[in-house]
């Protein structure tokens, strides 16, 4: 079977774009989605980050588009007919970067809107005129408002990521703008996973959509070797050296839970002479894109980051990413992990389980429905790490809502050296808890990391983005 991009009659200036992208064949997603984008109906596509779903509904849409394409100078003859929302500020302008280099030999503008960057340059270019504009909905809205963008003659819409613009709260936002929309309009919305909620939105907003799915919803890219190591926290930054070492690994991922955590070891590594940057929600936007970039160029090696500031990065060829934290939220592994490993890459996924960890680990179990095998690495030398005889111990012996970045026993410089005793290593699940079958607990008090945190931070962002509501309760007004 031959899933050939010249299969699908796309104009040759697209294809000219195609082609010097080095793009040999179709991703599934791609084969899946553009005939049916192409015939201009809704779409619901569930779809992994790296599938290259980018291409799966932008080239579509360009293609369509192309009807509109003039050389005119007048804004006017450039109204915005195509608009792409993402959650973050990193992802827009990765989505629109993309979109700019499959455009390159139209004549079709595109633009990308995002909040953390002054509203001027953005706000002439959209005066400029726009045929394709790539948003975060914060940012939007504060467009809309100004009248610097007008969406009356939109046809496309597509809302990619969309569940995490839902965990994020942008609902709100997002029901705003969709009713400064015109009614008759293609909507194409995808998203990591499909729950509850996102089939709600799916339901208000799409009409009779074509439902995609290349890969079941919470499947890990088949790419990606995943493997779960046991370690103390002190231990982390060894386990991960030894990695690298052993697999003459050069670059890296590392996730972690929280701001003040990411910070913290992006120090430590840094002292231990690895060149290594931070990327989390407290960095500007400058300070993200630097490090980002600094990265693409091989300047740094190691990223440390939050799952806010990483979602849907795309850096090609990440051979490795590591969990110094298991993410508090299942969904957030699938996420972290599908950085590496893109399209058809092969990629290391570490997951660094510390004795409390094995809830969540069970978790991540649950939701990938995949017995996961917590295995120890030998260290070369011992010099680390109190005694493993919490192993075993269950999560819940530990109060979940303590503040992990409080008292984070994880970056050993800073801690005391007494601590750092005689190094056993750790049985390999010993934990009862692996034994059994998974058991649903009841949730807690959520963890404190970033997108659950009440949003003061985001106010700084934009005016228009409001703290999470309950999601079912914004789409009925009570029964
Ligand atoms: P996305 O899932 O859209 O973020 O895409 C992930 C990566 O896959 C991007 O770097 C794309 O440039 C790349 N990509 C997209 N389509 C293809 C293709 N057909 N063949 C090879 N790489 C692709």
């Amino acid at each position: 079977m031959t899933d050939s991009f010249s299969n699908l009659s796309l104009a040759p200036t697209l294809a000219r774009a195609v082609a010097e992208m080095g793009y040999e064949s179709m991703t599934p997603i791609q084969a899946q989605a553009i005939p049916v984008v192409l015939t201009g109906q809704d779409v619901m596509g569930a779809a992994q980050t790296g599938t290259g779903k980018t291409a799966a509904f932008s080239l579509p849409l360009l293609q369509r588009l192309l009807k509109h394409e003039n050389p005119s100078t007048s804004p006017a003859r450039h109204p915005v007919r195509a608009l792409v929302l993402l959650p973050t500020r990193e992802l827009a302008d990765q989505v629109a970067q993309q979109i700019k280099l499959y455009a390159k030999y139209t004549q079709l503008r595109s633009a990308v809107v995002f909040g953390g960057m002054d509203m001027k340059p953005q706000t002439l270019e959209l005066k400029k005129g726009v045929e394709v504009l790539v948003a975060t909905p914060g940012r939007l809205l504060d467009h809309i408002e100004a009248k610097n963008a007008v969406l009356n003659q939109v046809e496309y819409v597509v809302l990619d990521e969309a569940d995490r613009m839902l965990d994020i709260g942008f609902l709100p936002d997002l029901q705003r703008i969709l009713s400064f929309l015109p009614k008759q309009r293609t909507t194409l919305l995808f998203s990591a996973t499909f729950s509850p909620e996102i089939k709600r939105l799916a339901n208000s907003y799409l009409q009779n959509p074509i439902t995609i799915e290349v890969a079941r919803p919470n499947e890990t890219a088949s790419t990606v070797e995943q493997r779960f190591y046991a370690a103390q926290d002190d231990d982390k930054r060894r386990v991960i050296r030894k990695v690298l070492d052993d697999r003459g690994i050069k670059q890296a991922f590392i996730f972690v839970n929280s701001k003040l955590g990411c910070g913290r070891l992006a120090r430590s590594l840094e002292r231990e002479g690895l060149r290594t940057a931070a990327l989390h929600g407290d960095k500007s936007q400058d300070e993200r894109l630097k490090a980002l970039e600094a990265f693409k160029q091989g300047e740094v090696d190691l990223l440390v980051c939050t799952d806010v500031a990483a979602r849907g990065l795309d850096i090609k060829d990440v051979p490795a990413v590591f969990n110094f934290d298991v993410p508090f939220n299942a969904e957030d592994y699938v996420h972290r992990i599908g950085r590496t490993g893109r399209a058809g890459a092969s990629g290391l996924a570490v997951t660094l389980v510390s004795p409390s960890d094995s809830r969540l680990v069970g978790d991540i179990e649950k939701l990938i429905k995949k017995k996961l095998e917590v295995e120890t690495l030998q260290l070369d030398t011992r010099p680390a790490g109190p005694a493993p005889e919490k192993w075993g111990a269950r999560a819940e012996d530990r109060p979940r809502s303590r503040r992990r970045e409080d008292d984070d026993p994880r970056d050993a410089l800073d801690a005391p050296r007494e601590r750092r005793g005689g190094f056993r290593p750790a049985p390999v699940n010993r934990d009862p808890f692996f034994e059994k079958p998974y058991e649903a607990q009841a949730q807690d008090a959520s963890p404190t990391w970033e997108p659950t945190t009440p949003r003061p931070a985001r106010s700084s962002i934009s005016a228009n983005i409001k703290p999470k509501r309950k999601v079912a309760a914004l789409f009925k007004s009570g029964d």
